[in-house]
């Protein structure tokens, strides 16, 4: 069967729920497009299509068709055919291929990308080596889920750090290597939760992921160690310290003050006296008469605890990056070929009290939405402006002036800026300090259209909707954080960018139906606010005024040359000549592309269907 016969075949024998691409909505606004979702969801169909874009909203429930035929047959719109199309793609131009998974908490972005690396694992080449590398890649995930994601009110099996996976491919489409980069593990967790909330699941489950350890190349000992390291950790939070002659001193409760620390001590390798010193005390440097000599200050329990957490936090985050680097050693190859990199960060939050940690998170969503917007619709307009395709010009809101707000360096300063400025002069025991960010920041971004004030915080309006952020603990935070956390947030943000700019993009929105998690439960609002800030409408409007297809001259070429005796096996005058002369030898409707400088755009993809057809009949 041909391309576009089999395309047919698919579509009459997928049962009709409203429209499969939302591009063939006959109104467009954002109540057209919530009803089709919901229509298709009701009906059990999850996944519907903006063009290229995936929109997946959570069935909540095992649907039947994941299987290995689906993995064959992909019926349109599923997963499996994105993850199909990012594959052939790479094989086919020769380019690194990403899908950047988006929505808010439990709406569905680890399933998904789950789902992507099952099936490259499916569908790609053997042998011993490839098997090894799979089987690295698909047990990661408990292996990183374990001590990386926590039941939080939103989720049950939330994602607490952001993951980068590039699958690594030979030239030959076997998958050897990969590359695991991880973001913003969310460590104050392993210290503190909010009620309803737990820790990360190694510490409940310590014995599950011990297969996948091994499995990733683990030694027996190593393994020991990082289950040592995990109890050490929870003992090291049971310390708690009392105040004597204004000083902090371990606290003893119900056993002896030696006895707390030793097991800890023991556990984390360190002498207990080291650590007891660790935790009361602090070394700073004195200058005397020319001189500069370290001596031991001691601390307040107030600052002790802060000690303790940080180090229970530090020790965490360490370990999660050694488990990290394991995986990567284990797979890692020695030249880079192609890759098809899946981003899946955590979601958008919005609680009762949203304090730092929300800050952070939504910042990063923040920009993953810039460059959605930078990519699709900006790109889209740009790009067409550029080759010089005729077009009518459409509105959108871009929201590189909320990214503004936070991390402008320069004036107006942005939030960020403001935030290290207060850190950097504070009292060393942050007295106040909140309160004083709080009226820096009223006078120097209080007029802002995007942000507000209230008694105990600020509210920034995000592209998805408006938070208010409570102030207190942030300069804490951000002290904590400030010469590592942050930095490192800049700067992995910012490189992941560029990663990003430089594959060829897909998408996966993800929508959450409910906060029930039940199955065929579906709040309209909620359904709706998503649509709404996912900018799915301008999605759509941008999609059907331009052309779904484009491709460079020569790549086009390349691919279609076989069509006419002319071009095969070489078109010798000029690339676009070549273009031309194909696709008026195919009879392609003048209305159904038009040449720009460098590529050549096709309207819909049928005609493309009709080329892929004849090349096959060749
Ligand atoms: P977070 O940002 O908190 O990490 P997330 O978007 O990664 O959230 P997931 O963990 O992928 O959310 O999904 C939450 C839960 O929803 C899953 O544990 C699963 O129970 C259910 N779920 C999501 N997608 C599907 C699917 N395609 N089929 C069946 N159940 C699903
Ligand atoms: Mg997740």
């Amino acid at each position: 069967m041909g391309s576009k016969e089999r395309y047919h075949w698919l579509a009459q024998n997928v049962k009709v729920s409203g429209v499969d691409d939302m591009v063939l909505l006959s109104k467009i606004n954002e109540d057209a497009i919530t009803e089709n979702l919901k229509k298709r969801y009701m009906d059990d169909y999850i996944f519907t299509y903006i063009g290229p874009v995936l929109i997946s909203v959570n069935p909540f429930k095992q649907l039947p068709y994941f299987t290995d035929r689906e993995a064959q047959y992909e019926n349109p719109p599923h997963i499996y055919a994105l993850a199909d199309n990012m594959y052939r793609n790479m094989m086919i131009d020769n380019e690194n291929q990403c899908v950047i998974i988006s929505g808010e908490s439990g709406a569905g972005k680890t399933v998904a990308a789950k789902f992507i690396m099952s099936y490259v694992s499916k569908v790609s080449g053997g042998g011993d080596k490839v098997q090894h590398v799979k089987d690295i890649i698909l047990q990661s995930n408990p292996l990183l889920e374990a001590f990386g994601n926590a039941k939080t009110v939103r989720n049950n099996n939330s994602s607490r750090f952001g993951k980068y996976f590039e699958i690594q491919f030979s030239r030959g489409g076997a998958p050897d290597g990969g590359k695991i980069s991880n973001f913003l593990l969310e460590k104050t967790r392993v210290v503190s939760q909010n009620p309803g909330e737990r820790s990360f699941h190694i510490y409940y489950q310590v014995l599950v992921c011990v297969c996948a350890m091994s499995v990733v190349g683990l030694s027996v000992e190593e393994q020991d160690s990082v289950l040592q390291l995990v109890a050490g950790i929870l003992h090291l939070g049971n310390i708690s310290f009392r105040e004597e002659n204004n000083y902090a001193v371990v606290e003893s409760q119900d056993c002896e003050t030696r006895q707390l620390l030793a097991f800890p001590a023991f556990l984390l390798g360190v002498p207990q006296d080291g650590l007891c010193s660790k935790l009361t005390s602090r070394m700073m440097d004195s200058k005397w008469g020319g001189t500069t000599e370290s001596i031991a200050v001691t601390l307040s329990t107030e600052q002790a605890c802060f000690s303790r957490d940080a180090l229970s936090k530090a020790l965490y985050t360490r370990l999660f990056d050694f488990l990290v680097d394991c995986v990567n050693k284990a797979i890692q190859k020695d030249q880079e070929e192609f890759n098809i990199g899946v981003l899946d960060i955590y979601g958008f939050e919005i609680f009762q009290r949203n304090g730092f940690e929300q800050f952070c998170i939504n910042f990063v969503n923040e920009k993953l939405q810039q460059i959605f917007i930078e990519l699709t619709l900006k790109a889209e307009q740009d790009e067409y402006v550029q080759e010089g395709i005729q077009w009518t010009p459409i509105e959108y809101f871009n929201n590189k002036v909320v990214c503004d707000l936070i991390e402008s360096k320069l004036n107006p300063l942005g939030l960020m800026s403001v935030l290290d400025d207060v850190c950097a002069t504070m009292h060393a025991k942050g007295e106040g300090a909140d309160q004083t960010l709080l009226q820096k920041l009223q006078g120097q971004i209080g007029s802002h259209e995007h942000f507000s004030s209230w008694n105990k915080g600020f509210i920034i309006h995000h592209y998805a909707g408006k938070v208010s952020y409570d102030v207190s603990g942030f300069c804490e935070r951000n002290r904590d954080v400030l010469f590592n956390d942050i930095i490192e947030l800049m700067q992995s943000t910012n490189s992941l960018v560029q990663t990003l700019m430089k594959c060829t993009p897909h998408y996966i929105r993800c929508i959450k139906p409910n906060e029930t998690k039940r199955p065929r439960d579906w709040e309209d609002n909620r359904a709706r606010h998503q649509v709404e800030y996912l900018g799915l409408r301008e999605n759509i409007r941008v999609r059907r005024a331009g052309y779904a297809y484009r491709r460079a001259f020569n790549k086009f070429l390349q691919r279609y040359a076989i069509l006419t005796k002319e071009t095969w096996p070489r078109w010798k005058g000029k690339e676009r000549q070549g273009v031309l002369h194909l696709l008026n030898s195919v009879h392609m409707d003048q209305d159904q592309f038009q040449l720009g400088k460098t590529k050549v755009f096709i309207k819909a993809p049928e005609s493309l269907f009709l080329l892929e057809e004849m090349r096959e009949r060749k």
